[in-house]
């Protein structure tokens, strides 16, 4: 157990109601008796909470709360103090001073989650998905955090690497028998349970894109020639959402303006203030510049106004446009237009479009009026569904982190190089070594092997007090 007794405040930093400062080590209950009045806090029994003043020296700093926590059953596995006090920063920094000076030390960035993962407490998964559910901004965010914390990847990890153990011992088990030559591990079992990993393995690594996607939401691009209609559409889309969060006081309109949340998913309008600017200039900018524009988004919305654009025109932006990992939908603005509005989705220049275009977009043509609302709702729901396409199985485990999605990778490449070898008959040595390889991998998710470079990195990026 770690000796040093760490202090910090673990609630946001500013005036509040209340404001917590936790404690966690050896000495946490001691050294906050120290400069508590009201009780002996060492003679209280572990998880209760206590009325009194904090001291320093003689000076009285505050009336607070105190909940008194001893090891093991407390976040860290250590014994742990909540101070709860009038939230002012001031006093927050008063009863910190008076902590260290009787022998606490500042807590550094994450410290009481890496304590709470170092005894054990949790796994790194779980201490992952703590700074998740503290940055989580919407629903989808939210629960696919939660499911981590209660441990829904840790499981699904251990089953894989249950299965992948018991073979390697077998495998093993050979090795040590070499002279002898035998085989323990029936090698179309090994192949079956490959198989088998393989396939639980590439649907974990299938679920980041969507895990992904709902958590940092999706970038989307809209992209046009000047006046084809890009800030009125813009105003379509957003419109209800502004009407929502224009009640929330302090919300600045700026950032919010260009966040659309559809069935729980964030869509994110990339550099919609510069849109006026810079891709208006399209031409003048050239396809370049716009791909770097485009690079981070997942759907490009491409207006057209037939009236003002040629079909070769569109054809020849598209496909030089394109990506394969790039949804474009391509949308015919101002139907309203048109003659024959009746029947607003497809007309003869589109028909060209979607002939010419069909091997470079998702087959993703329509009619819309900005202005007039016309076929707004069908683009959301067309948004949506890229989100339910990326989809796995309904309820699986999702993976959300770029750290596990390339451990679960390095971990296929493995179990695939195991195919190969037991394919080719290959010595049980290197059987071994990639099995070997393949669990370790599979258990830096879970931070049974790592080291303090990934350590330091993932809790750094915790705020202090947590
Ligand atoms: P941007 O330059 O691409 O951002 O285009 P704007 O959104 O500023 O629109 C340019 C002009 O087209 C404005 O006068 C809009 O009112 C008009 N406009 C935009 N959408 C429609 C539409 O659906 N129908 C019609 N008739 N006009 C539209």
């Amino acid at each position: 157990m770690n000796q040093d007794t760490i202090c910090a405040l673990a609630t946001a930093n500013g005036v509040g109601a209340i404001g917590i400062i936790r404690i966690s080590g050896e000495d946490a209950v001691s050294i906050t008796n120290k400069i508590f009045e009201g009780k002996d806090l060492e003679a209280v029994k572990t998880h209760t909470v206590h009325y009194g003043f904090i001291k320093d020296n003689d000076e009285v700093i505050d009336e607070v709360m105190v909940s008194v926590f001893y090891a093991p059953r407390t976040f860290t596995a250590e014994n742990s103090v909540e101070i709860s006090f009038h939230g002012s920063p001031h006093i927050a920094k008063r009863i910190l001073e008076a902590l260290i000076n009787n022998g606490a030390r500042m807590a550094k960035a994450g410290e009481f989650t890496m304590r709470a993962f170092m005894n054990g407490r949790i796994d790194l998964s779980q201490a992952e998905s703590i700074a998740d559910l503290i940055a989580s901004e919407n629903e989808a965010a939210r629960k696919m955090a939660l499911n981590q914390l209660k441990g829904g990847i840790s499981q699904e990890i251990s089953i894989l690497r249950n299965d992948l153990l018991n073979f390697t011992s077998l495998i093993e088990l050979e090795l040590d028998f070499s002279e002898e030559d035998v085989e323990f591990a029936d090698r179309s079992a090994l192949n079956q349970l490959l198989q088998n990993l393989k396939t639980k393995l590439q649907s974990l690594i299938d679920s980041f894109q969507y895990g992904n996607a709902m958590k940092n939401g999706i970038d989307v691009a809209i992209i046009g020639k000047p006046n084809a209609g890009k800030s009125t559409l813009l105003n379509a889309l957003l419109k209800e959402e502004r009407a929502i969060v224009s009640d929330i006081a302090g919300t600045t309109r700026d950032t919010i303006e260009e966040v659309l949340h559809i069935k729980g998913t964030a869509f994110r309008f990339i550099d919609t203030a510069g849109i006026r600017e810079t891709v208006d200039k399209i031409e003048e900018i050239g396809v370049k510049k716009a791909k770097e524009k485009i690079s981070t988004a997942k759907i490009l919305l491409y207006l057209y106004d037939e009236f003002d654009s040629t079909a070769e025109e569109v054809i020849s932006f598209i496909k030089e446009i394109y990506r394969e990992d790039l949804k474009v939908i391509l949308l015919h603005n101002k139907i309203d237009k048109l003659v024959d509005r009746e029947e607003p989705t497809l007309n003869s220049f589109d028909a060209q479009l979607k002939a010419e275009l069909v091997p470079y977009y998702t087959d993703t043509i329509m009619g819309i009026s900005a202005r007039d609302n016309i076929n707004i709702e069908l683009l959301k729901a067309e948004l949506a569904n890229y989100v339910e396409e990326l989809k796995t199985e309904e309820n699986a485990v999702v993976i959300t982190n770029q750290r596990h999605y390339e451990a679960l990778q390095k971990s296929f490449n493995s179990v695939q190089k195991v195919e190969e070898a037991v394919s080719m008959g290959i010595q049980t040595e290197l059987l071994a070594y990639e099995l070997r390889t393949a669990l370790e991998h599979l258990g830096e998710i879970s931070g049974e092997f790592t080291n303090d470079e990934v350590l330091g990195n993932i809790f750094s990026k915790f705020c202090i007090g947590k």
